[in-house]
């Protein structure tokens, strides 16, 4: 699978100019005084209290913290599923609070890969069909459409399992072919909330080292986890707590996922 990665990172890279923090570049996130209420009648919450966060193309960001820190009220607002009760979230330079639904529609499928805690995949469908999906909203020839898809399918390792049907799959390989669903669209930021929380520890690293592979290739991550173990694996990490970040930290000398991977027993699949 390594020696994929590396002969797609070269193709990746030269479609993402922009990537690899040049200077003066813009942010790819920028969320400024950030507040959410959820109205729930009698009581209000305040699930978000102030979040200020900038984060450059290029970079892997762990969000972490304890249930109910908000962390998913926040995800949600990246991907525009949500907007900010009061606050700015600006997404590479478009200030996201101005669009209205249909326009919040067109910049999840092009901008924003998600990968979600439950893959979320369609169960009559073949591990192709599930991610030449979001290809279907693009203005792009069949033909096309099925190339990228098997790309992104060798990508993550799965070239040989097109035909298979979810059920077919192992977790880990089900989370894969929910990984390349999300990066069928070449999108900007690849978005991922718990995406390790139903797999084994072995598998959460072998997905640990796709991330860390896809980044080093340019792209952008920004992982939700409450786990130390997968959140090490990035480049930075952001600790929410009672809905304000606590902690902003770079992760010096992480380790390599692949390395770990050497010194972890193998599970059948
Ligand atoms: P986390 O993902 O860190 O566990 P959440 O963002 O899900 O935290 O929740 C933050 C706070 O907002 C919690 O107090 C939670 O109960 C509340 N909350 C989350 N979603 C909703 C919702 N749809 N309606 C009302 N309250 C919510
Ligand atoms: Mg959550």
């Amino acid at each position: 699978m390594l020696a994929q990665v590396e002969l797609k990172k070269e193709a990746m890279k030269a479609e993402r100019p922009e990537n690899g923090t040049p200077v003066g570049a813009i942010p790819v996130i920028q969320a400024q005084d950030v507040h959410k209420y959820y109205d729930l009648g009698e009581t209000k919450v305040h699930a978000l209290r102030g979040v200020d966060l900038t984060i450059q193309p290029g970079e892997f960001v762990a969000i972490m913290g304890s249930s109910g820190s908000g962390k998913s009220t926040f995800m949600n607002m990246l991907g525009c599923l949500d907007k900010p009760s009061s606050g700015r979230y600006i997404l590479e330079g478009t200030d996201v609070s101005s669009l209205d639904k249909k326009q919040l529609a067109a910049i999840r499928n092009r901008k924003l890969g998600f990968v979600f805690q439950g893959f979320n995949l369609l169960s009559r469908t073949t591990a192709l069909e599930n991610v030449e999906l979001p290809t279907l909203y693009a203005q792009m020839e069949k033909e096309k459409r099925v190339a990228r898809a098997k790309e992104v399918l060798e990508l993550v390792g799965l070239g040989e399992r097109l035909d298979h049907f979810p059920s077919q799959l192992s977790g880990g390989q089900q989370q894969r072919v929910a990984i390349a669903r999300a990066l069928v669209n070449r999108p900007a930021i690849l978005l991922a909330d718990e995406p390790t929380g139903n797999l084994d520890s072995r598998t959460s690293v072998e997905i640990m080292q796709i991330f860390q592979d896809l980044n080093d290739s340019g792209l952008t991550i920004v992982l939700v986890t409450h786990e130390p173990d997968i959140a090490q694996f990035a480049r930075r990490t952001v600790v929410f707590r009672d809905g304000k970040i606590r902690h902003d930290d770079p992760l010096k000398n992480r380790p390599r996922a692949a390395d770990v991977l050497k010194n972890l027993p193998m599970i059948d699949e």
